[in-house]
């Protein structure tokens, strides 16, 4: 169901009145976790400001320690949806298993299935069964076989609203805290018709390489960027130096727009 063979045509996967795949790209932003309030409220007013489409936050974080901020979790989730109306956009947040779903489905507009779960196989057909749209990331270590195998177990269920998004890969570098596979965004167009986002703060874990990465990203062709922005990226609870500020993202922004109408 995924490949090209099957369908033609690009899917243009809607959410709310935000078309991912479609000419536009589109810029999904936000805050890695979902800290308080105020926090999602300033980055929401940010992101729209400039020009972002729609609101990312973490509300269940799978984090490598079990000491590390494991998210607000439905707190967290009530604090997206109360951003998201406030700035106007829509919303989007990691789950991690059933009852995670259940309930990002009540409060916000797409959900994530992170790099950790990508084969979490009941998992994918649970949010094969939800209608709702989904970001569906790259493993760790997963070859773009496995990736779209991933997608196939959403779209059987029928869901065909799979966006994936290529975060970054496990190499032997440890100079970026993943390398971004830039190949990956034409070779995942030839194969499959699902849109293509890239995570340029997930694969290169550095905010001053989120730039480049994005420009690079959209000019090979992807539909649309995932990017960490945070009001204060020092005190970030997670994921802090990969996060850009209200100005770096401004400036991203900026520059991103002639990137994109050269292609
Ligand atoms: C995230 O987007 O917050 C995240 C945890 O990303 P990944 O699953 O790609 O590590
Ligand atoms: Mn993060």
């Amino acid at each position: 169901l995924v490949s090209r063979e099957a369908k033609e045509e690009n899917t243009i996967v809607h959410v709310k009145d935000v078309a991912i795949g479609g000419d536009e790209v589109t810029v999904i932003a936000g805050p890695c976790a979902i800290e308080s309030v105020e926090q999602v409220m300033k980055a929401a007013e940010e992101v729209r400001r400039c020009g972002g489409k729609i609101l990312r936050g973490g509300a269940f974080k799978p984090r490598t320690s079990p000491y590390a901020f494991q998210g607000l979790e439905e707190e967290g989730l009530k604090i997206m949806r109360t951003a998201g109306r406030f700035a106007g956009l829509p919303t989007v947040s990691e789950v991690i298993d059933e009852p995670s779903l259940e309930l990002a489905c009540q409060y916000l507009d797409m959900v994530q299935i992170g790099a950790r779960n990508m084969q979490n196989f009941r998992l994918l057909q649970a949010v094969g069964r939800a209608r709702i749209p989904v970001i569906l990331k790259r493993g760790l270590s997963a070859t773009i076989e496995e990736w779209l195998m991933a997608a196939e177990y959403i779209l059987s269920e029928g869901n065909s609203q799979v966006i994936l998004c290529e975060r970054g890969i496990r190499t032997y570098e440890t100079a970026t805290r993943n390398t971004l596979d830039l190949s990956a965004i034409p070779l995942v167009k030839e194969l499959s018709h699902l849109p293509i986002l890239v995570d340029p703060s997930h694969s290169t874990g550095a905010s001053r390489l989120v730039k480049s990465m994005s420009k690079a990203a959209v000019a090979a062709g992807a539909d649309g960027l995932l990017v960490e922005v945070h009001p204060d990226p020092c005190r970030a609870l997670c994921d802090g130096p990969q996060s850009l500020d209200p100005e770096g993202f401004e400036s991203l922004m900026k520059e991103l727009t002639p990137v994109a109408h050269a292609v």
